[in-house]
């Protein structure tokens, strides 16, 4: 390990990334980048390539399985890039020059024509899907309802294009900042994306800002929309355990006869199954649960033991939705 690299951020050396994920597994790595805003993370991402490291970028850790072990990887986490704001208002607490820049270079909303504000927010890719999703409802505009109770950062919601029954991100994304393997910051519209499901088709940039267009809506219906999602979301899901979400990606409806991950697991008889105190969950099947000690080698096989029965039952092949560092 080299350890004389001068990082422009803060950086922690051999740490570990179990406590930064949700399903609290996995090993250390060499480096743990923190930069505090886009500007940063561009010139981290800079000195990690001169120094021959292609760095992966965590976000909330919320759709991750780190590996056990040690790593000897750049990491960096958008913990601490997490600011938000309106276009035309709040030129930041510090005064940030920066977060200025990325709305002055933002065009200006089209006129509604009804004197309607300008219903646009800007993240920056830590900003908490939460806090975003709470924050739209305080404005009294929709779009991000069907986004409760989903954790994590936008950047990595960006990413996952993170959604359900309810839509998807990429629906109310006007615009993505990326930096490009190579280190060019790039502007990308909605229309030059090809989101797919629960991928955001981003060829390896990483999402340093993002730009969401909401509509004005009732504070009240917007209220009551969540309430309902995430009532049914809590009676499905096992969303109080440590978990990554969704294990599997939904197949191709024509191959599984209309049956989602979670139901082929279930007519299996995966509920339950487990290693160690890694454990398919009798709420949900398409989730692996880490009731305490679980390692992640014990959710690794148990992912493979699971595919296998349902691949050996129904003759599907289930992909991954849960993206695994290898
Ligand atoms: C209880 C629970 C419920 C969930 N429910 C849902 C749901 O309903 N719908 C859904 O879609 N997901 C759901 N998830 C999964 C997860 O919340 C989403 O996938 C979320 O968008 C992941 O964001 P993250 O910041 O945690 O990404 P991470 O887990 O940190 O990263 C996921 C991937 O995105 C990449 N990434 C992260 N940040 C960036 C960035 N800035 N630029 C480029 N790449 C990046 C990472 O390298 C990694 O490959 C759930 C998870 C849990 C634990």
């Amino acid at each position: 390990m080299n350890s004389s690299i001068s990082w422009p951020c803060a950086a922690l050396s051999r740490a570990s990334l179990a406590s930064r994920t949700t399903l609290k597994v996995g090993g250390s790595v060499e480096w743990l980048l923190e930069p505090a805003s886009p500007q940063e993370l561009t010139e981290a991402w800079s000195v990690a390539r001169e120094e021959g490291y292609l760095p992966r970028i965590l976000g909330g850790g919320a759709n991750l399985i780190v590996p056990d072990g040690e790593h000897p990887w750049v990491v960096i986490t958008t913990e601490r890039m997490n600011r938000v704001f309106r276009p035309g208002m709040d030129p930041g607490p510090q005064g940030d020059g920066e977060a200025e820049l990325f709305e002055r270079e933002l065009p200006p909303a089209p006129d509604p024509g009804d004197g309607a504000s300008d219903t646009r927010l800007i993240a920056w890719a830590g900003a908490g899907m939460p806090g975003l999703v709470r924050t739209a409802r305080e404005l009294s505009w929709t779009g991000l309802e069907g986004l409760v109770g989903v954790p994590g950062h936008i950047g990595g919601g960006v990413a996952m294009n993170a959604g359900g029954r309810w839509g998807e991100l990429w629906d109310v994304v006007e615009r993505v900042r990326v930096l490009t393997p190579d280190g060019e910051v790039e502007d990308r519209l909605r229309s030059q994306c090809q989101p797919g499901y629960r991928q955001g088709n981003l060829g390896g940039a990483v999402v340093l800002g993002v730009v969401l267009r909401l509509e004005r809506g009732n504070k009240a219906e917007i209220q009551e929309q969540m309430r309902q999602y995430l009532a049914e979301k809590s009676a499905a899901q096992p969303v109080t355990e440590r978990s990554c979400g969704c294990i599997f990606k939904n197949p191709d409806p024509e191959l599984s006869e209309g049956r989602s991950a979670g139901q082929l697991i279930e007519a299996c008889g995966g509920k339950g199954l487990r290693r160690g105190d890694a454990v398919v969950s009798e709420k949900h099947a398409n989730f692996i649960v880490n009731r305490g000690g679980a390692r992640a080698e014990d959710v690794l096989g148990l992912i493979e033991d699971v595919r296998r029965q349902v691949l050996e039952r129904s003759g599907v092949r289930l992909a991954s939705e849960a993206q695994v560092w290898r």
